[in-house]
């Protein structure tokens, strides 16, 4: 099932000192066919930005729409000020999705006025997540790849690492065994949206890996842990002889990747020395 969206608000932070009751606001968000799928109005009456820090205020869902056509629409504020109003600020757009997963991103030193009181944002540049200091878009992974009842394909096996990551948006990730990972060779592998099996594995926005979320997070090779931001809910067949597809496919206990352990050696592991297979069930990937 693709993940709807289910909430949305703003926060601002002003950069300076002035009040700003008499401005009409109004913050729309829309998808890619300019649907207004979240909106809040200050002639609703629960808009009233008057302070230096204002919200979360929560936008009004009008469109329950797929985070896939959501990624690709835009953000708008527009301001109507009495007078010479001048905004100068810093907002937090967050969409909470129906899977629990949460797309966020920050818009520094933007200045609304009389003389320009319209500024429009595509999601996907400013839907973010941290990746090394860099900024990186969500949209980069495979949250647009899933439809409904559909497999996502453009998954690649790593030959340096033996890791399964998302190789669909040309973001060749960071690899244990140090750069990109490379599939030179690999199959494409598929995942259903609607197979039944394990939950709870995710897509790792930062280094690209699948790796178990059901744990506390784990060690990530592009730094820190991983993170599973922006990740659907994969479901892996586990331990059953008569699937269909590629089996041999392993659950590292150290880092918590999915690795192939069916060459000489099971991988670079972030955590150090290679990949364990102890413990693990053996996973069937369709391929
Ligand atoms: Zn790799
Ligand atoms: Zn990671
Ligand atoms: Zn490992």
């Amino acid at each position: 099932m693709a993940a709807r969206l289910a909430q949305a608000s703003v926060s601002f932070h002003f950069n300076d000192d002035d009040k700003y009751d008499d401005t009409h606001v109004t913050l729309t968000v829309r998808d890619v066919n300019g649907l207004v799928c979240a909106q809040v109005d200050s002639d609703y009456g629960h808009l009233n930005v008057v302070q230096k820090d204002e919200g979360p205020f929560g936008l009004v869902i009008l469109n329950r729409q797929t985070s896939d056509l959501l990624q690709n629409g835009n953000f708008t504020i527009r301001i109507t000020p009495n007078g010479h109003d001048t905004w100068r600020f810093n907002f937090d757009l967050v969409l909470a999705l129906s899977d629990g997963s949460t797309l966020s991103g920050r818009v520094q030193g933007l200045e609304l006025s009389r003389n320009n009181q319209q500024q429009e944002f595509e999601l996907q540049r400013l839907l973010s997540v941290e990746r090394h200091g860099q900024e990186i878009s969500v949209a980069d992974g495979p949250a647009g790849y899933f439809q409904e009842g559909d497999l996502q394909s453009g998954w690649r096996r790593c030959l340096k690492c033996q890791g399964m990551y998302f190789a669909g948006s040309g973001n060749g990730g960071i690899c244990a065994v140090g750069g990109e990972h490379a599939s030179d060779g690999s199959g494409d592998y598929l995942f259903d949206g609607g197979a039944s099996g394990q939950h709870d594995w995710r897509w790792c926005n930062k280094c690209q890996l699948l790796h178990f979320g059901g744990v506390q997070p784990s060690v990530c090779a592009a730094g820190g842990l991983h993170s599973s931001t922006g990740s659907a809910d994969y479901v892996l067949i586990n331990n059953d002889p008569g699937a269909l597809g590629q089996s041999g496919w392993n659950w590292c206990q150290k880092c918590q990747v999915l690795h192939f352990a069916g060459e000489e050696s099971l991988g670079a592991c972030a955590s150090g020395g290679t990949h364990s297979s102890d413990g693990s069930g053996n996973y069937t990937l369709l391929d």
